[in-house]
Parts: structure tokens; sequence; C-alpha cells
């Protein structure tokens, strides 16, 4: 058989043994042939759990019932994977091929926590992913007090929307900013993460809440992902497992990377072993008096580096 016309789609759902593959805006059901092997990012060695997940790229053998069989996985070009539990460390691909995390919080009811905010962000950059921050129920804060609350995140330089899902505002900005584009949605439940999806591609089946999941101790459940193609081109992940960002090893690069604004400082402390909290000779403590960095994104810095590899 010459393999080289076979068609190329995405996989968008996985059925343990069966796959739903989006070719040419149609979704065919396919089987795995035999013998097929994992697809891995470049030259990682890490054991798969399974040879395929959603957001993988396949190419399909296309049989006269209308069926597929997947011949092969193109090279991933990022994936997000946990290690799955048991002795020997396998890794878990939750999505492949993915470019941007999209991190919703709501600026009220419920409260924007900041330090979870942080966390998300560090998660969003050990996976390998470009960030956008999404304030949601813009309609509840006046603008006056959003700038002085959440302000913060845009002067640092991070690409920041403020929307609202019920007046519409920053919907269209969202839009764009997912257009084309592979994201996984993330952040609490409650933020409204689901009401801006539906704002943005509506009448879209989001499947949210039939789908497995990953529990708090990192035992793994059934965890099929959905991925839903957006009428604006692009397609985006949205799983319970993928909200909770937990699964991602952060590295102190990582890290470093999801605070910019402490770069300058860091590493001009008195004490090379310094704590960053109240330290003589703290550089970072010498930047918040100075006013040039927020004492809430240093403490939470340095807790997250507390919990680091
Ligand atoms: P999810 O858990 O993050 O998916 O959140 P949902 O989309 O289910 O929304 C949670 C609640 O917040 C629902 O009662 C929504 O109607 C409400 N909500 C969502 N977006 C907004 C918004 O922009 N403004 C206001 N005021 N409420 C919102
Ligand atoms: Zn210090």
């Amino acid at each position: 058989m010459n393999t080289d016309a076979l068609p190329v789609g995405t996989v968008v759902e996985n059925h343990g043994a069966l796959f739903d593959v989006l070719i040419d805006g149609r979704v065919v059901k396919c089987s795995l042939r035999g013998r097929l092997k994992p697809a891995r990012p470049g030259k990682d060695k890490r054991r798969q759990v399974a040879p395929i997940a959603a957001g993988d790229r396949v190419e399909v053998a296309l049989l006269d019932d209308g069926r597929g069989v997947i011949e092969r996985v193109l090279p991933r070009e990022s994936d997000l994977s946990r290690r799955a539990a048991g002795s020997e460390p396998l890794q878990h691909t939750l999505v492949a091929n993915v470019d941007q995390a999209v991190i919703v919080f709501a600026v009220a009811e419920p409260r924007c926590d900041f330090y979870m905010l942080d966390r998300f962000l560090v998660a969003a950059v050990a996976g390998g992913l470009e960030r956008i921050i999404c304030f949601n129920k813009c309609d509840l804060v006046p603008p006056e007090q959003r700038d002085a609350q959440f302000g913060l995140y845009a002067g640092i330089g991070f690409h920041v929307l403020c929307t609202s899902a019920h007046s519409g505002e920053g919907v269209e900005a969202l839009r764009e900013a997912m257009q084309d584009r592979r994201s996984v949605i993330c952040g609490p439940s409650g933020v409204g993460k689901s009401s801006l999806l539906n704002a943005i591609a509506p009448g879209l089946r989001l499947r949210i809440g039939d789908v497995g999941d990953v529990t708090h101790k990192g035992r793994h459940t059934t965890s099929s992902i959905t991925l839903v193609e957006l009428p604006c081109g692009g397609w985006v992940a949205d799983t319970p497992g993928l909200r909770q960002l937990g699964f991602w090893e952060a590295e102190q690069e990582h890290i470093a990377a999801a605070f910019p604004e402490l770069q300058p400082h860091l590493g001009r402390c008195h004490f090379s072993n310094c704590s960053h909290r109240d330290d003589p000779g703290c550089a970072l403590s010498a930047a918040v008096e100075a006013g040039e960095i927020s004492v809430r994104r240093v403490k939470s810095y340095v807790q997250i580096m507390g919990g680091a590899r």
C-alpha cells in the first residue's frame, strides 16, 4: 500500500481502543494498527501509557465502511503529560500539540486567588505553552478597581484579557486570541470557563462533565479528553483534569519564567541562601521597598520555589 497518500487528521477523542479522528471537518471512527509505536516528542525517551492522545496528528487508512485505521502517529510538537502512578515512571499524555493555555480567573465570585494563578502560570510554562490570562466576570467590578487589583499582570508583560461572558465585553478579543490556535482552557471551577466557551462558539456541544478525571492523589481513572473544534478555527481542550493543571513537574527555570519581573533582582541578595523573607541584604525585599515589584508576587515565588524540584 502506498502510505504517502494517506489523509492526516487530528485525534479529537479517545474511547479506549477507538478514536474519533477529525479529517477534513468530518469525524471518522478509527481503530489502531496493531504494533503502532508511541509518538514521542523530540528525543523524549519516557515510556508512554498509551500510544495516542487527543491532539495527535495521525495518518489514517480509510475503510469502505466509513471507518478508518490509524497507521501512523506524526511526531508531536508538544505534549501535556503527567506521570502515571506506579513503580515505573510512565508518562501519560493528556493532550498533544497544544499551543497555549487560556488561564481563566474571575475578578469576583469567586474571589481571585492570585497564588493559584501564579501556579497555573508556572504549570503552563512547564508544559511548554504560551499563556493568556483571562480575568472574567468583569461586569462585577468597576474598571478603576479592576486596574488596581488586576493591572499587575499586564504591567509585567503577560497577555491579559478582561472578559465578561455576561455582558460580552472582551469576548471578541478572546475569540481572536484563540482563533486558529490549539488551546487548553484552565482555571478554578465557577469562574466562567464554560460560559466563555459558549460565548465564543455558541451551540457547541461541550461535553463537560462526562469526561474522566485525574483524582487529587494523582491516581488515574478513565481519562477521556475531548477537543472542541472552534468555528473560528483552532480547537480547545477542556477537561476537569486539565483544569487543575497540577500534573506538570515544575523545574526552577519554569518558575523563573513565570516571574519575569523578579529576574533582574535574583542572585543579588547578600546571602546566597537568602530566603527572601526579610533577610538582611535581600535584593527582592529592597525592590519591594522601592516599589519596583509586588510583595505578593515575591511571596508567591518563594512559596512555589519551596515546592520545586
Ligand atoms: P466554569 O465552572 O468555570 O465552567 O464556570 P461556568 O461557566 O459554569 O460559570 C459559573 C457561574 O458563573 C455561572 O452561574 C455563570 O452564569 C456565571 N458567570 C459566568 N461568566 C460570568 C460573567 O462574565 N459575569 C458574571 N457576572 N457571571 C458569570
Ligand atoms: Zn533575598
